[in-house]
This record gives structure tokens, C-alpha cells and sequence, in this order.
């Protein structure tokens, strides 16, 4: 994982301040000119990559420290935080509650892996004893039904979709309404991700969104965008109410930093990322572990 090389480089940025004899202006400009290169490899958006920076150096005030301060657990702590602070949406996402039926809607570009982030969202909820359900209401993209079926059949999780479908709306209504009715406590709906043109997309899911009522969107992201990351999930945002993040991909070569500018366009934390092509290749996300982890 690419991810890991920023970890890297963020540490041994931080390892060689660490050595330096003396903590002045210079050495410490140099460590953040060094993790703001790394930043910017790693495809963070130059804006976040900046006020990090503006931000270190305003708690880190080399001259107000004095002499017994230990400078270099000071810039050490400051760098963390900055980085959780990065992937920190301020506000936990609504949480879909056991026993309690919750209608979950998932948007996102197709081939970002939507569909089959779905399918790991019912799976790690059933393993947890949840009554999940699947709804198909991509209208757009012919193989669509067939794979969320395939997958959903194999997880043994209830499942409704049709074919290209004129009064689909409708239909994801009367299906979503249904699975309350029976209990399903985690009403998963699957959205389209591709049209001709995007302001269709947009229209398509508002009008989802609309029938269907969801007590949380859920934006799904492939890691690998990169620099592309702020803007698409912005443009999401824009268009219906994003309440989380999930990543995919992150096993793959992805450089990971759209996954801090998803958060910071969206206002919306990851709560879970996609590791693997498999339904169990999914984990749950917190912030402190994984920015330790990254660092190392
Ligand atoms: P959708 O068009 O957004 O619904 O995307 P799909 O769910 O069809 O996924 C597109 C491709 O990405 C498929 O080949 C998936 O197997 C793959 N995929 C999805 N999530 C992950 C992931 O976390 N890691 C890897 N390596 N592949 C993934």
C-alpha cells in the first residue's frame, strides 16, 4: 500500500528533526517542508497540505518555548494531531441502531466499487446479528442487478431489484417499505453511478434520496482518484446530504490521500474502508489508530 510509504516519509521527516542537534526555525521548516511533500505525493489537496502547515508552526512557536521544553514531543504531537485532525469530520455520522429499521443509501461513481461495498456493509451488519436487506436501484447500468443479486444470494441477504425499470422509484419505495415491514432492521439502497451526463446522476439520486428517505447517505470513494478526490465528493455532497465516507481499494496502489480530502470536502467522516475484492475485506475506521499505524 502506497499509503505506508507516506506513513514513511512522515516519520523519517520527523526521525531527522529528532537527530538534529539543536531545534531551530531551520530544522523544524525543514521537517514540514518534508511532510508537506509527502503530503502532496500522497495526493492531499494542496489546501489541507497548507493550513496543516500554517497550523504547526503556530502551535509549535519555537521562540515562546522555553529552553526545558521538550520541542521535539512538542512538533512530534502537533504533526499527529494535524493528521487526525485531517481525517476528523467533527461529528460522528448518524449510526443506524440494532432492532430499529434504517434506510441506508450508498452514492458514488460507478467502478468506485459501490455495489460491492454494499454488499460488505450488509455482511459485516448480519455478522453482528443485524437483519440487513438489499435494494437495486441502479437503473442505469444493465449488469448492475445481476451482480448486487449474485452477491447478496451468496451472503444469504434479502435482495430486491428489477431490470431497467420506468416506475423504479416507485418500486424502491414499495420495496424499502416492505423490508420494514419485515423486520429488516439495515435497508441497504444501491444507487446508479454512471449516466451520459452527470447532472442526470445527480438528479437520479436526489430522486432516490426523495422516495426512499434515508436516514444515511453513504458516499463511496475509490482511494486510487487522487487529486480528483475534493471535487468529486464535493459535487456529491452538493447534490444530496452525505453523512459518511467509505474508501475502497486501500490494498491496492492507491496513494491514500484522497481519503483525507473526501473527509474535508464532505464534512463527513470514513467509517469504514474497502481492503480487498472480498466481502469480508472490509474494516471499520477510527482515526488515532490509523494515523499511529501510518505513522508507525
Ligand atoms: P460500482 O460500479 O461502483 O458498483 O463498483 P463495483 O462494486 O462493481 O466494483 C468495481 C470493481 O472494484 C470490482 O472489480 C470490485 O471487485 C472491485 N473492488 C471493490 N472494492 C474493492 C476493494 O476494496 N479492493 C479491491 N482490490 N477491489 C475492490
Amino acid at each position: 500500500m502506497v499509503l505506508a510509504q507516506l506513513g514513511g516519509s512522515i516519520s523519517r521527516a520527523l526521525q531527522q528533526m529528532s537527530n538534529a542537534t539543536v531545534i531551530d526555525e531551520k530544522v523544524l521548516n525543514e521537517c514540514l517542508n518534508e511532510i508537506t511533500r509527502a503530503l502532496l505525493q500522497a495526493d492531499v489537496q494542496f489546501k489541507l497540505v497548507r493550513d496543516m502547515q500554517t497550523n504547526i508552526k503556530k502551535i509549535v512557536n519555537l521562540e515562546d518555548l522555553a529552553a526545558g521544553h521538550n520541542k521535539r514531543k512538542i512538533i512530534q504531537q502537533a504533526v499527529f494531531n494535524e493528521l487526525c485532525k485531517m481525517l476528523d469530520a467533527g461529528k460522528p455520522s448518524f449510526t443506524p441502531k440494532k432492532g430499529k429499521p434504517s434506510v441506508v443509501m450508498f452514492v458514488g461513481l460507478q467502478g468506485s466499487g459501490k455495489t460491492t461495498t454494499c454488499t460488505k456493509y450488509a455482511y459485516y451488519h448480519q455478522k453482528k446479528g443485524w437483519k440487513p436487506a438489499l435494494v437495486c436501484a441502479d437503473t442505469f447500468r444493465a449488469g448492475a442487478f445481476d451482480q448486487l443479486k449474485q452477491n447478496a444470494t451468496k451472503a444469504k441477504i434479502p435482495f430486491y431489484g428489477r431490470y431497467l425499470e420506468d416506475i423504479y422509484l416507485v418500486l424502491t419505495y414499495d420495496f424499502v417499505e416492505r423490508f420494514k415491514k419485515e423486520n429488516c432492521d439495515l435497508i441497504i439502497v444501491d444507487t446508479s453511478g454512471r449516466h451520459k451526463q452527470e447532472a442526470a446522476l445527480f438528479e437520479e439520486m436526489r430522486q432516490v434520496s426523495e422516495a426512499t428517505k434515508p436516514d444515511l447517505v453513504i458516499f463511496v470513494m475509490d482511494s486510487s482518484i487522487g487529486q480528483a478526490a475534493f471535487d468529486q465528493a464535493q459535487a456529491f455532497k452538493q447534490s444530496v446530504a452525505v453523512g459518511a465516507v467509505i474508501v475502497t481499494k486501500m490494498d491496492g496502489h492507491a496513494k491514500g490521500g484522497g481519503a483525507l480530502s473526501a473527509v474535508a470536502a464532505t464534512k463527513s467522516p470514513v467509517i469504514f474502508i474497502g481492503t480487498g475484492e472480498h466481502m469480508d475485506e472490509f474494516e471499520v475506521f477510527d482515526v488515532k489508530p490509523f494515523v499511529s499505524r501510518l505513522l508507525g
